[in-house]
């Protein structure tokens, strides 16, 4: 047994947003675009506004413009739709983010059906997902596409590789699979009715937790030397009584046995930011006509 390799995915975010605030900076001086970026926040969920919080962050970082739209959460889901009309209009808006969860009276298939799919840069909305599944040019989610880098930094090539999705949320373990599918590996989903996951995991070569279980994922669920990629953000409060973060992997234990792993935090959550701000450039460029960006 060693000690697996960590993928960093801080120090990876951080390049992919140095690069996209560059071709921001490209798109104003040679063609006058300032792309632009709305985030969608209903009511005042903390955790949805510390995640609002970072991506205006993030824009402002690479130079995007940021618009920031808060509504109260009694809104109504047609004052909601005609917001979002609203947004589809602006000529300002390359993006629009709208921030799950939506409170209870709001369909979240609706609101997302109604952002134009060419803005739709969280890559949910039913035409962006059909194609991926379709291997056409999309939207590809966030999270989903991070995940991707990340495996790109330590495999040349996916080609064969037997790969197992913990997970089958719409934003997460569906959308990965396509994109695995895509990357010509043997894929697996495994959701809460599997019979048996850990012996399904331990075929894994790359293996991917995204289920929001603290550190469901244990050691003798890993192949030796697998690649393991945590998605999982969960709020935990360890012995000492302090809140902090862990991810769906037992990582101490994990990472005798894997040849690479994520580390939560600063593996896959840096990761979403950073594709969300190249998805925004992704669509300025695309409801242009000009090329797509190169990374
Ligand atoms: P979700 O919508 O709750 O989906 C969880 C999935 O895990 C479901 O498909 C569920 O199966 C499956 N599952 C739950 N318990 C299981 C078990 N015991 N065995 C096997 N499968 C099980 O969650 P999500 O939105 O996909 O998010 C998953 C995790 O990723 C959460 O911790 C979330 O905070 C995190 N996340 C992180 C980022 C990031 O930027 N890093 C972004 C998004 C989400 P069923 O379908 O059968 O119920």
């Amino acid at each position: 047994m060693g000690q697996a390799k960590v993928i960093d995915g801080s120090e990876v975010a951080a390049r992919l947003r140095q690069h996209a605030s560059e071709i921001t900076a490209r798109l104003y001086e040679k063609a006058g675009i300032a792309p632009g970026l709305a985030t969608v926040l209903v009511g005042d969920n903390p955790a949805s506004q510390v995640y609002v919080q970072s991506k205006a962050r993030a824009c402002a970082g690479s130079r995007l413009a940021a618009f920031d739209i808060r509504l109260p959460t009694e809104i109504s889901e047609a004052a909601l739709l005609a917001e979002i009309e609203k947004l589809n209009r602006d000529e300002r808006i390359d993006g629009v983010l709208v921030q799950l969860p939506l409170p209870q009276h709001i369909d979240p298939h609706r609101i997302i059906g109604t952002i134009d799919p060419a803005k739709d840069v969280d890559g949910f909305h039913p035409t962006n997902i059909g194609r991926l599944w379709s291997g056409l040019p999309t939207i590809v989610p966030c999270t989903p596409q991070g995940c991707l880098r990340l495996l790109r930094t330590v495999h040349d090539s996916l080609t064969g590789a037997e790969a197992v999705v913990l997970g089958r949320s719409n934003i997460v373990g569906k959308p990965l699979a396509a994109l695995l599918l895509a990357a010509d590996c043997t894929v697996t989903v495994v959701h809460s009715k599997t019979s048996d996951a850990p012996a399904i995991c331990r075929r894994a070569d790359i293996l991917i937790a995204a289920t929001g279980r603290p550190h469901m994922v244990k050691a003798d669920w890993v192949k030796l030397g697998a690649t393991v990629i945590d998605v999982g953000i969960n709020a935990v409060t360890g012995p000492d009584g302090r809140r902090r973060v862990i991810g769906d992997v037992d990582y101490a234990a994990v990472s005798a046995v894997a040849g690479a792993i994520t580390p939560v935090p600063g593996g896959v959550g840096p990761m979403t930011i950073a594709c969300l701000l190249l998805n925004t450039l992704l669509a300025a460029c695309r409801r242009r006509g000009l090329p797509d960006p190169d990374f």
